[in-house]
């Protein structure tokens, strides 16, 4: 895609001030599609790779053309997240601050729709860590809920909360991302929308929320802590003046990181602060400004209330084929549903309910009733469930299109009866109930593939 709409005169104006001589060749790169590009998922790297990498992420990678993502069954069972590569860049900056956190970190994404950024941080999350992921639009918050599930890493909480009532918990989180809402300038290319709605007034507004959104968030992070902010956009008002404040005020400092391959495009834009800004015109991705920032102090874990003992309603080993579990995860029962929850969770939802935040942990895992368990779709996606556990039926592309369609899927081994696991190159794709001559196909509708 690339815009049919022309770039408003204002625009024009002030991005000439900003680039002076290389506005010409930035405006001309706005002609230039986009450069398709996906990030695989560490925990499902079990498919062969293809396109060129990324620099700066290791299991980026650009494609040559633009495939229909939605007819490949890969794309659902989250073998990858189709992002473009500016906004693959916490695959270069996280590694670097990954040694300063305590041995369980918490993380909050506090606009983490639709899940680029949360399920690329999940990749980094250390096994004992929990990433609190939020998002306040209801629409976008389902869609980012259901990318976390199909990630399938389940060290989660979500949560849907304002930034103000974050604002009460005081030094909280190790790393808060600020991926702010903005006037949209770096999505020109891919979003026409984000061309018909800009306005300068817009980049005010933007900056407006952008200042009570980080108002609202710093306190909550711990002594220590470090905050990556980014925008979209190129409008300095909304990225590094947004900052430069907090940190004459000494709310925050800089800190000093390897600056990301500037041959592909990555522009320092302040000599003692690490911050960067993509364009059009010098790099392979979208526009995409970012800066990492850490609070004075020194981390420390946070003192959590002990884990709270549940009672188990139902002894576990009346369910068949659930794995033993890493220490730092477990299933929490009710006597009608099973979830498979991060250990920290469990301290620290009670903790946010002080303060009247509300929260889903983890993946459901799925239901009993009259003594029968029957497993969830978000189970399937977890990468660690064992295939060798359960029935599996491995599929072929056609075949997967039906069954995540939830047409009838053709299949011609006689003789398969009862609950399997669909596969495809192995992935589990989900659940299907072979009965003799017929099947159930236990895709859930609201998941299910629309596109013929
Ligand atoms: N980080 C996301 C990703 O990588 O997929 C993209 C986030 S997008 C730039 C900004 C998001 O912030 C939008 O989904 C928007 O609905 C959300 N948002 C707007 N105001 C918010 C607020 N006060 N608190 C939390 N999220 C907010």
């Amino acid at each position: 895609m690339m815009p049919s709409k022309p770039v408003p005169p204002d625009f024009i104006s002030r991005i000439s001030q900003q680039l002076g001589s290389k506005t010409q060749a930035f405006l001309e790169a706005l002609n230039h599609p986009p450069s398709p590009a996906i990030r695989y998922n560490p925990a499902k790297a079990k498919v062969p790779f293809v396109g060129q990498p990324i620099p700066w992420e290791p299991l980026g990678r650009l494609l040559p053309d633009r495939p229909v993502y939605a007819l490949d069954p890969m794309f659902h069972a989250g073998a990858y997240y189709v992002q473009e590569p500016s906004s693959m860049i916490l695959g270069f900056l996280i590694p670097q601050l990954l040694s300063s956190f305590p041995e369980a970190p918490l993380w909050l994404d506090l606009c983490a729709a639709p899940g680029g950024k949360s399920t690329h941080l999940l990749s980094f999350l250390p096994d004992d860590g929990l990433l609190v992921s939020n998002e306040t639009d209801p629409h976008r918050a389902s869609i980012l809920h259901e990318n976390l599930f199909r990630w399938g890493n389940p060290r989660f909480l979500f949560t849907r909360e304002g930034a103000h009532k974050w604002n009460q918990i005081q030094e909280c989180f190790d790393l808060i991302l600020l991926d702010a809402p903005c006037s949209g300038e770096g999505m020109f290319r891919k979003d026409d929308f984000a061309i018909t709605q800009w306005t300068p007034d817009l980049v005010q507004q933007c900056a407006n929320r952008q200042t009570d959104l980080l108002a609202n968030i710093l306190p909550t992070l711990k002594p220590g802590g470090f905050l990556i902010y980014s925008t979209c956009t190129f409008a300095p008002e909304e990225n590094i003046n947004q900052l430069l404040p907090c940190l004459e005020s000494g709310d925050l400092q800089a800190v000093t990181l390897t600056n990301p391959p500037t041959d592909w495009g990555w522009e320092r834009i302040h000599p003692s602060i690490s911050a960067w800004q993509t364009w059009f015109h010098t790099g392979i991705g979208e526009g995409l400004f970012c800066a990492v920032f850490q609070k004075p102090g020194k981390l420390e874990e946070l003192n959590l209330p002990p884990l709270k003992i549940f009672k188990k309603n139902k002894p576990f080993t009346t369910i068949p084929h659930l794995p033993e579990l890493m220490p730092h995860l477990s299933w929490a029962e009710t006597p009608e549903t099973i979830r498979l929850v991060p250990n920290l969770a469990k301290s620290f939802q009670p903790y946010l309910e002080k303060y009247h935040i509300r929260s889903t942990a983890g993946i459901p895992a799925g239901k009993i009733q009259q003594n029968r368990w029957t497993p969830s779709q978000e189970l399937a996606w977890w990468p660690d469930l064992p295939l060798e556990g359960f029935k599996t039926l491995e599929v072929s592309r056609p075949q997967a299109l039906d069954y995540l369609r939830r047409d009838t899927v053709h299949w011609h081994q006689s003789g398969n009866r009862g609950m399997h696991l669909i596969t495809y190159q192995n992935l589990a794709l989900g659940w299907m109930h072979l009965l003799e001559g017929r099947s159930n196909n236990l895709y859930p509708i609201p998941y299910r593939l629309r596109m013929r």
